[in-house]
């Protein structure tokens, strides 16, 4: 008799294996990880990205895999030709530092608005599913906290944030309606900061900023008083909340809270990244931005229930890894001062 030989578990299959994926903006900071973490799970990657604040060196380790293409493209124009058919579209296509998005605010809202209904036809034509990479800056100013998803926001529709803020609020509702009239499957993850490996030097986030500043031994730069507050969340982290979002099947296209819970005032995440980078630098002030939420934490009660996920890295081992890596890059473009 003949004992067929056991094929490997599908349970211990990742639901992306074989599936083919694009990621736009798949050149910047969370895409790279995205595009690595989908090819190490069997999937065929193309990476959409018109390089605008992403880097090639980014996925350039990538490239060398069959698996793996690289289109430079901007969502904002209609797909280029001979891509192959989707089984999922991430869309992570958009400028995601407020000084990178307000440099060309007309093209960020463009790109929340022309740019998604574009990846959004793409996705009807394939029967693929798309997932949104929203954000929490679509709370504004919270009045509620923490903020859960039933929560509405407090947005200024007028300011040098509305171009982003209100571009992923009108990208939310837009990929809602189509989902729904056209019966395409759609995913909204609201995504709360989130910093690692890979960010850009001058990218001009916060924890960017500190980590480099610390290592160059220049200033570390406090906007305000330094008691706001925000809730960091290690990319891995994050990236195991999005495939687990894509893949649930019972997730409807309520949106989903993606963050790690632990809140610090930005004052203490420069004692944090100042004690363990061993840097000397001073602490300098300068004015807080128009509009700077003063205190953000992820409600993540949704994502633990229906996805089983809750962030597993906390703050001080995330910021070790992110920091490994920024030296790293540092040191072949210019020599380092630390204590
Ligand atoms: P990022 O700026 O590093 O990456 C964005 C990528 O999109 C870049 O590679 C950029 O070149 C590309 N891009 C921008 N506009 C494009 C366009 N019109 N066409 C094609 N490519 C375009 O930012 P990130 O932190 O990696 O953010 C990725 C996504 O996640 C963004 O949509 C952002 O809004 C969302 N998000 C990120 C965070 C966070 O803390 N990192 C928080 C909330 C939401
Ligand atoms: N921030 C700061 N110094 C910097 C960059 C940012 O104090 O060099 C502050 C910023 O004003 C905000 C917080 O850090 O209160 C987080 O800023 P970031 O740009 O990282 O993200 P977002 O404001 O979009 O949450």
């Amino acid at each position: 008799m003949h004992i067929p030989t056991p094929t490997p578990s599908k349970a211990a299959r990742s639901p992306f294996h074989n599936k083919v994926v694009c990621v736009t903006g798949g050149a910047g900071f969370v895409g790279s990880h995205m595009c690595r973490r989908l090819l190490k799970d069997g999937a065929h990657v193309t990476c959409l990205d018109n390089l605008d604040t992403g880097r090639h060196g980014n996925i350039a380790a990538l490239e060398a895999r069959t698996s793996f293409s690289f289109i430079q493209h901007d969502i904002n124009d209609p797909l280029p030709p001979g891509l192959p058919e989707f089984d999922y579209i991430f869309n992570l296509a958009c400028p995601a530092s407020p000084v990178h998005y307000q440099r060309d605010p007309v093209f960020t809202a463009l790109t929340c608005s022309r740019g998604v209904f574009n990846l959004l036809e793409r996705a009807h034509r394939d029967g693929a599913l798309l997932l949104q990479a929203s954000t929490s800056e679509i709370y504004g100013d919270p009045l509620i906290h923490p903020q859960p998803e039933s929560y509405w926001g407090n947005v200024n529709s007028c300011g040098t944030r509305s171009c982003y803020d209100e571009g992923k609020r009108f990208a939310e509702t837009l990929i809602r309606d189509f989902g729904t009239r056209y019966g395409v499957p759609i995913r909204i993850a609201r995504i709360f900061n989130t910093y690692g490996p890979h960010m850009q030097f001058d990218d001009g986030r916060v924890v960017s900023n500190f980590v480099v500043q610390a290592l160059k031994g220049q200033p570390l730069t406090i906007y305000g008083d330094g008691s706001q507050t925000r809730s960091f969340c290690y990319v891995d982290d994050l990236v195991e909340g999005l495939l687990r979002l894509a893949a649930s099947r019972t997730t409807g296209p309520d949106p989903v809270n993606l963050g790690n819970p632990e809140e610090f005032t930005v004052g203490e995440l420069a004692e944090l990244v100042l004690s363990s980078t061993g840097s000397l630098s001073p602490l300098v002030h300068r004015p807080l931005p128009q509009d700077d939420p003063k205190r953000r934490r992820p409600d993540i009660t949704r994502a633990k229930k229906i996805l089983g996920w809750a962030p597993a890295t906390p703050l001080s081992a995330g910021l070790l890894q992110t920091i490994d890596e920024f030296r790293q890059r540092l040191e072949l473009s210019l020599p380092l001062r630390t204590a």
